[in-house]
Formats: C-alpha cells, structure tokens, sequence
C-alpha cells in the first residue's frame, strides 16, 4: 500500500504514521525529519535547505523530490509501500511523484488529508516537544512524557522545534494554505482523496485510518 498523508502541520501526520506504521509494515518517509537530519548532521544538503525550513518557507521542489525518488527507489518501497508524510506539499511534487511512481509500474493508493481547524492546529505545534535523539513526538499536556523533558523510549532530551513558534507556525500555515487546494484537487480528481476529521484525539483518528486501510486489504484480496 502506497499513502500519502496530507494535511496542515500539526494535524498529526507523523503521530498517525508512528501508531500505524508498524501494524500495516510501512515505511514511514518522514520528508521534515530527513530534512532535520540532513541539518544536524551538516551535510552540504543540510546546509542548503537550512534557511528555507527555518523560516517556515518551502524547500526548492527539485530537492525533496530528488529525496522522495532516493528513497523510494533504493530501498524498493514502491513495491513494498509506505506512508509518506509531508510530500507532497505542491502541485508539481505530486505530478513527479506519480511520475517517479510510474516507472515501476505503481501508483498512489490513497491520499488521506487530515483536516483539523485553526486552534487545535496552533495549540498542537506549540506544545509539542521532539527527542533529540529518536525522534518521538510528545506534547506537554495531550501527550506528556513520564518525566518531564525526558524521552520515555530513549531518554534523550526532548525540545522545541525551532519552527515551532507563533511566528513561523503563521507562515507555515500561509504556504500551506497557498498549496493544498492545488494537491487536494489533483488526488480528488483520481478518485484517491479521502478527508479525515484530525480534530479528534489520536485513538479516534487511528480508527478511522485503520478503515481505509482495511478496506483497502480486502478490496485487494477480494
Ligand atoms: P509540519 O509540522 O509543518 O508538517 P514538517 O516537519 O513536515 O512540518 O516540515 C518542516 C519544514 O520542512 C517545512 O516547513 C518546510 O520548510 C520543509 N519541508 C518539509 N517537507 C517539504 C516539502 N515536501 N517541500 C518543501 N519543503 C518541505
């Protein structure tokens, strides 16, 4: 199964393909936290994008798809499926995946864009608080770790995202905004868009993921 989940930061993409990912053996592709790593690391990538993710802008097109169509194609994903998070955020993205997709014979299954309102959004990326070291997601009221800025998987430090300020997050959503109608019509158009509400806490978006992805299993074994 190939998906790509759409959405507003904030909405939960990366919480929904964490709890779900295992269940359903699919990769996650994470494109914000490649990009992070590429920064922490300071790899010439790195230190190109560095500009555009810390001021909340996007990064050139043909970069995160040169990524997209690494990862894709090395590690066979296109055949063995994955949950691809945070691309594609343009129109053009989304015509080169199908692109990169197409010279294996595959295609996107699903694209499920998780919509969620203005407060809930910004009250998320606020409060939410990343490992340094693993990477898990927590939030300090709606998922607070056992000690307070600690890792429970790892106990690595947790921090703030630098983007993650009121600032930034006005901007981030400004650019998504400016985008999303042209994705959402392109995988509405192939009869792949399906809409879920991601107002609702994690358990109940999980069900609603889990129905399209079921559905989607029998369909195929039918
Ligand atoms: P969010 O919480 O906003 O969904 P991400 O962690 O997915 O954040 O992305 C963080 C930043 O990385 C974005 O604001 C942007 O600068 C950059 N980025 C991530 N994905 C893409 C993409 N597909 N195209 C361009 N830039 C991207």
């Amino acid at each position: 199964m190939k998906i790509i989940l759409l959405g507003p930061p904030g909405a939960g993409k990366g919480t929904l393909a964490n709890a779900m990912k295992e269940k359903y053996r699919l990769t996650h592709i994470a494109m914000g936290d490649i990009l992070r790593e590429e920064m922490k690391s300071g790899s010439p990538l790195g230190k190109e994008v560095k500009s555009f993710v810390e001021s909340g802008g996007l990064v050139p097109d043909h970069i995160v798809t040169k990524i997209v169509e690494n990862k894709v194609t090395r590690g066979n994903l296109a055949q063995q499926g994955f949950l691809l998070d945070g691309f594609p955020r343009t129109g053009t993205q989304a015509k080169d995946l199908d692109a990169i997709l197409a010279k294996s014979g595959q295609a996107i299954d699903h694209a499920v864009y998780l919509e969620a309102s203005l407060p809930v959004i910004i009250q998320r990326l606020t409060g939410r608080r990343v490992c340094r070291a693993c990477g898990a997601l927590y939030h300090l009221t709606n998922m607070p770790p056992k000690k307070s800025g600690v890792c429970d998987s790892c106990g690595g430090e947790l921090y703030q995202r630098a983007d993650d300020n009121e600032e930034t997050i006005k901007t981030r959503m400004d650019v998504y905004l400016k985008n999303t109608v042209s994705i959402v019509d392109f995988y509405r158009s192939q009869g792949k868009l399906q809409k879920l509400n991601a107002d609702s806490g994690l358990a109940e978006l999980m069900k609603q993921f889990a129905k399209i992805l079921d559905g989607h299993s029998k369909s195929n074994t039918n």
